[in-house]
């Protein structure tokens, strides 16, 4: 059973037993006993002594005038008056109170008028036992007995009010009954015993006094109770003041304490969030200096931070490390190309696999960084040779160079690995880097994937970096010129034409060698305007030979054409814009392509080929012979020279093997019906084994060097018979001697 429905039985059990209590009164009461008297004490009891209670301040006891009735009735009318007025008395009470507005639990009032039923019950037993247990009489005035009385029926009052109504409040609120008598009961069940002695004082007034007295102690009793009700209420109302200032200052302070609270609360938010901004501020620092110092794709240290690592590494080599380390400079062979042709997101896919396989191939104390683009580096530690650090290289050489696929496509790539050991040397990472790259660029030329640095090769890297940086002013200060080598028919001595050669004099530097300074100008560039500049100035300078006399007038020249040049759709246009302005037949203009800058994009050659064949310029494929010709296409250049490559040429007296090859490229020449020209012809013996061989026309020192346009222009005024006198006399045997005659020695 729950707590709530046992309170609830006590309840309704203590109403019923006080009901019977409050019937057995009625049904007992003795009919002389309902007097006006009797009458006059009910409606007292009910309707004023309620009103006349005393609550003392701070305190549960209350004086009960209602109570001082019961006991009065007990005195006046016996004990089942006093349950029919205490009854009564609760009955209008709890009434009135309801009609106040105060609500009442369920079976309360019913509660309270059953245990004041059944306690003036219990104690009417008592009271009834005095006479035999005390012998005295209990409706006796006597002080004696009033007091024995009045004092058994207060302390039965009591203690079986504390009894019922401990049990009560023990029920309801789960405490124990003596808690409950503690808290709750006894401070008004004490009430009973002021009730009994006013009581007391009534009966005595009533029993011994005259109406005279009985009414000036009424009015005394008045005037005591006025003044004591108005004392009670002025120290209730101080009371109540200073217990209101009391409430203001607590509410006050619990204000002052909730604010308090709320700022400590506001505080150690703030606090909080400092704190956690702190750590945001912190977090994003690492992550600024992470990404300031590592590559945001493959993850690895950047640039910025190997440089740091190689400071380090510096540093130690300097103070004495007795361990050795290289440090590698690797760049990705076809990354553009794959960039271009496959989109970047592959080509940043490859970055990230390229960086993966080379952590994968180093140790611990190894270190690896992307300095940007398909450009990487390594430091090698603790290797004792460079022989180990060369095989490390290769290692890694071939890890990359394993082809693998990504979104279906075959990737391959490869990498130009150079190497440089980190001597005592170094001062800065900048030098060491330097000379990884010198040795990387050297890799990549030579073709040979990994190479070593050496002093010599930074020293050749050093001077074209110096050409690299003179070479754009070149044209500017007119420190480019053009040398013409004549271009001789062997069958008739006599000249056809030139070889256009492009010379460097630079202010300071001097002659600058063609083949140091035409690699720099293809690779950066400069090639085309150059070229442009050579069209223009050799095709002016033909023309103007052409004019000099009817001899001269079939002269034409050859101008060597970059292989960058020839993949740049302008070519035409400033083949055309040449001629043009130098109003010079396109058939006095022969443009030299190298074999391999042909063949490296044969198809785009052919169309580009086809059109300035169209234009009615003479076309030759260079130094014949070094590349890999396919011959299908070959055939389909419209060509109309071969140039053998003086390798061969010089060679030639001196090697069976390269006399085959000069036959076959003579006769392939033929067989394609294409004219030869063997360059580099520098002795007669040569000289008869190509004429020997049939080949028509050649150039070389045997004949004339490469001379500057003034020096030719000489030369043009002289010369008709162009090949050595040997030769001249053996052509001019069988003939007249007409020829000899004109013949110059040089
Ligand atoms: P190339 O086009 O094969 O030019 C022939 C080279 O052979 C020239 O060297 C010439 O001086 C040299 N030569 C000719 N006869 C002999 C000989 O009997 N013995 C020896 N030892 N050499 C001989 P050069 O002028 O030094 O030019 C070298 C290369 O530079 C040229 O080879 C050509 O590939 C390139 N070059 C020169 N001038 C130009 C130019 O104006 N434009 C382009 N694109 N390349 C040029
Ligand atoms: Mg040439
Ligand atoms: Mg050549």
């Amino acid at each position: 059973m729950s707590r709530e429905s046992t309170t609830t039985f006590y309840k309704l059990a203590i109403a019923v037993i006080g009901g019977v209590c409050f019937f057995l009164a009625w049904f007992n009461i003795k009919p002389e006993v309902l007097n006006w008297k009797f009458a006059v004490l009910l409606l007292f009891t009910i309707l004023i002594a309620p009103r006349m209670n005393i609550a003392l301040p701070r305190s549960k006891f209350i004086l009960s005038f209602s109570d001082s009735m019961v006991f009065l009735a007990f005195l006046l009318f016996g004990g089942e008056a006093a349950i029919i007025i205490a009854t009564a008395e609760i009955l209008a009470n709890c009434l009135y109170l309801k009609f106040k507005g105060i609500e009442f639990p369920r079976f309360t009032i019913l509660f309270n008028i059953g245990l004041i039923a059944l306690t003036t019950g219990i104690t009417y037993n008592v009271w009834s036992w005095i006479p035999r247990a005390a012998n005295i009489n209990p409706t006796s005035a006597i002080t004696t007995n009033l007091i024995t009385t009045l004092g058994i029926l207060a302390l039965s009052q009591f203690l079986a009010a504390s009894v019922f109504a401990s049990i009560y409040y023990a029920l309801k609120t789960g405490t124990t009954p003596w808690q409950a008598w503690k808290k709750e009961v006894f401070s008004f069940s004490i009430a009973y015993f002021a009730g009994a002695g006013l009581a007391g004082i009534f009966f005595k007034l009533l029993n011994y006094a005259d109406v005279y007295s009985i009414a000036i102690s009424l009015a005394a009793f008045g005037i005591i109770y006025y003044n004591y009700r108005q004392i009670i209420g002025e120290m209730t109302s101080s009371i109540e003041q200073a217990e209101q200032a009391e409430r203001d200052k607590a509410a006050a302070e619990r204000e002052k304490r909730l604010e308090i609270e709320r700022y400590a609360d506001e505080l150690s938010q703030t606090l909080r969030k400092e704190e956690e901004n702190g750590k945001a501020l912190r977090k994003s620092q690492r992550a600024f200096q992470h990404a300031a110092l590592h590559d945001s794709l493959t993850k690895l240290p950047n640039r910025a931070c190997f440089g740091e690592i190689l400071k380090e590494l510096i540093e130690e080599n300097k103070s004495g490390a007795d361990t050795k380390s290289y440090v590698l400079f690797l760049d990705l062979t076809r990354f553009k190309t794959i960039n271009d042709s496959l989109g970047h997101s592959i080509g940043d896919k490859v970055l990230m696999i390229v960086a993966r396989r080379m952590a994968r191939m180093l140790r611990a104390h190894d270190k690896i960084a992307r300095l940007g683009g398909d450009e990487f580096a390594i430091i090698l530690r603790g290797l004792a040779t460079d022989e180990k650090a060369e095989k490390v290289a290769w290692k890694i050489h071939q890890k990359i160079a394993q082809p693998f696929t990504l979104s279906k496509n075959k990737i391959h790539t490869s990498v130009n690995i150079g190497i440089a050991p980190c001597r005592n040397e170094y001062d800065t990472p900048e030098e060491i880097l330097r000379d990884a790259d010198i040795a990387m660029h050297d890799a990549k030329e030579k073709g040979s994937g990994v190479a070593f640095f050496s002093k010599q090769l930074r020293d050749r890297f050093l001077e074209q970096a110096k050409f690299e940086a003179e070479l754009p002013f070149a044209i500017e200060r007119g420190e480019l010129s053009m040398h013409y080598q004549p271009i001789i028919s062997l069958t008739d001595g006599s000249l056809t034409g030139f070889e256009a050669l492009l010379r460097w004099n630079h202010h300071k530097l001097g002659f600058v060698p063609p083949a140091k300074f035409i690699p720099i100008a293809e690779n950066t560039g400069l090639i085309i305007p150059i070229t442009n500049w050579i069209l223009s100035e050799t095709c002016r300078q033909i023309a103007e030979w052409q004019n000099l006399s009817f001899a001269t007038k079939e002269l034409m020249v050859s101008v060597n054409i970059s292989g960058k040049h020839l993949s740049n759709t302008h070519l035409i246009n400033d083949v055309k814009k040449a001629l043009g302005e130098a109003n010079l037949s396109p058939s006095s203009l022969k443009l030299e392509i190298t074999e391999s800058a042909a063949m490296e994009n044969a198809e785009q050659t052919i169309e580009i080929l086809a059109v300035l064949k169209e234009l009615g310029v003479q076309l030759s494929i260079d130094d014949f012979g070094t590349g890999y010709s396919s011959l299908s296409y070959l055939h389909r250049f419209p060509i109309d020279t071969l140039k053998v490559d003086r390798s061969f040429v010089n060679s030639v007296g001196e090697n069976g093997e390269d006399f085959e090859i000069l036959q076959t490229i003579v006769s392939l020449a033929k067989n394609l019906k294409m004219r030869v020209i063997a360059e580099g012809i520098e002795t007669e013996s040569q000289l008869n084994i190509l004429k020997n061989l049939g080949c028509e026309y050649g150039q070389g020192y045997l004949m004339s060097k490469p001379l500057p346009k003034d020096a030719m222009a000489e030369l043009l005024h002289k010369k008709q018979y162009w090949l050595p006198v040997a030769i001249a006399e053996e052509q001019a045997a069988p003939q007249t001697n007409r020829a000899k005659e004109n013949v110059t020695v040089f």
